[in-house]
């Protein structure tokens, strides 16, 4: 395993650097400021920049210069991951499209279509949403109802999904399609590309906990699709989902890593300010020994991820084995939150009013990621899903 970056990838962390200093505006990291203004406002402004950014040079880091991409190393992608997080950069505003889309296009899509749909992503030209999970479809994803038959050159689509990231801010949607009337499981379905303004297709908003609307469902009445607008071949769906759903994997994890060394900052020091019983929680024996083990499982995941760029820089697919990062990033964080939880105890669910002067200025930012670290074991595959995935498929036991 190569714990070091080559010149090349360090010379790139350097531009990069100094890219995002002067491009990010400094009110952007202000605690507070998302919530500040109006939501629709806060997605233009992380789209814009995005698209800014890509002109620049600074998108599709490893992606091949055919397709748009900056030609890069895994080790520069890595960088990006880390350098992005630590210059508290806005998230992603095209994550599905980018990770899921685009590499699927590259190898499935016609020439037409790989240059009608790379560009565009990497430029957030267009937003694309994942229209896979259905009210009795999650895990069991081959349990799809959302039917497409046949009209003419169209296939008309009724149904719903839902939990659809960017359901409300996004411009199109690659939804999978029963459209084979009366088939079952993976057989007759079909991945339709559609437009999230066409008639026929309304998406509303879902609200989570900690106030954000990032996805909502998607409801489609007799939602007319041309036969062509698809992915992969008209009953080839689940061939199609199962090479898109891939793409995660060699997903390292130098991002996740660099963020939660952020939120384990600010946790510290909301410890070190918060009494209990006459003493910091800081102080408390326990709550030490809980932050201590979270260190720990932070730093295997640091080795971890070396482990795996090593891997990917050798041009080795991981495979199944990706599951096992998904598995250890996502329940670090987890624990990471649970250390939180015990040292604010109750007043964890307390919103705390914004003071530059305090010691923990942005604790209600830690309060959100603390709620969304909830949902890091629910999508992109369960925690339990994940596990039967190494044990069947990496271990080989028996199912
Ligand atoms: C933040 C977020 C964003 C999302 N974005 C999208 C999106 O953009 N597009 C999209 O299509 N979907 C999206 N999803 C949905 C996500 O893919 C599903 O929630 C996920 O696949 C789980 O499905 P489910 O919610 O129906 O739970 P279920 O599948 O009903 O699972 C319920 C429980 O049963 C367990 N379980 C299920 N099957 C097994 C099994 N075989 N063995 C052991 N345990 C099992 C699960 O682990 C879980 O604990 C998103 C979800 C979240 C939370």
């Amino acid at each position: 395993m190569d714990l070091s970056f080559t010149a090349e990838e360090e010379a790139f962390r350097t531009e990069l650097r100094s890219y995002l200093e002067s491009t990010l505006p400094a009110e952007w990291s202000r605690p507070g400021f998302w919530d500040s203004i109006d939501r629709n406002d806060a997605f233009n402004r992380r789209r814009q920049w995005e698209a800014e950014k890509a002109k620049a040079g600074f998108a599709g880091i490893a992606w091949p210069k055919e397709w748009g991409g900056r030609g890069g190393t895994e080790g520069m992608k890595a960088i990006y991951d880390e350098e992005m997080t630590r210059a508290r950069a806005p998230r992603g505003a095209n994550q599905l499209g980018l990770t899921y889309l685009a590499p699927t296009v590259a190898v499935l899509g016609s020439e037409q279509q790989k240059r009608d749909i790379i560009g565009a992503i990497l430029r957030n030209e267009e937003i694309w949403c994942q229209g896979f999970s259905e009210p009795g479809a999650g895990s069991d994803l081959a349990a799809i109802r959302t039917s497409g038959v046949q009209d003419g050159d169209e296939y008309v689509v009724n149904g719903q999904k839902v939990w659809t990231t960017q359901a409300v801010h996004g411009d199109k949607l690659f939804a999978l399609v029963r459209t084979e009337p009366g088939s079952q499981r993976h057989q007759g379905l079909s991945l339709m590309l559609m437009d999230m303004d066409q008639p026929g297709v309304e998406a509303r908003p879902i609200t989570t906990m900690s106030g954000d609307q990032e996805f909502g469902e998607v409801f489609f009445t007799d939602a007319r699709v041309p036969i062509e607008s698809n992915l992969g071949g008209i009953g080839n769906g689940w061939q199609t989902a199962m090479l898109l759903l891939s793409f995660e994997r060699g997903a390292s994890a130098f991002g996740m890593y660099t963020a939660m060394r952020q939120q384990l900052a600010g946790i510290v020091a909301a410890a070190r300010s918060t009494y209990r019983d006459g003493r910091t929680a800081a102080e408390d024996p326990v709550l030490r020994a809980n932050l201590a083990a979270v260190v720990t499982e932070l730093e295997c995941l640091r080795y971890h991820s070396f482990h795996v760029l090593s891997a990917t820089e050798t041009g080795r697919d991981l495979g199944f084995e990706a599951s096992m990062t998904k598995l250890q990033w996502s329940e670090t964080m987890q624990d990471l939150f649970e250390a939180f939880d015990e040292i604010l105890g109750p007043n964890v669910t307390v919103r705390q009013p914004f003071d530059d002067g305090a010691e923990i200025s942005d604790l209600s930012a830690l309060q959100n990621q603390g709620l969304y670290s909830r949902s890091v074991t629910i999508w992109g595959g369960s925690g339990q899903v994940q596990r039967n995935v190494v044990a069947e498929r990496v271990l080989g036991l028996p199912r």
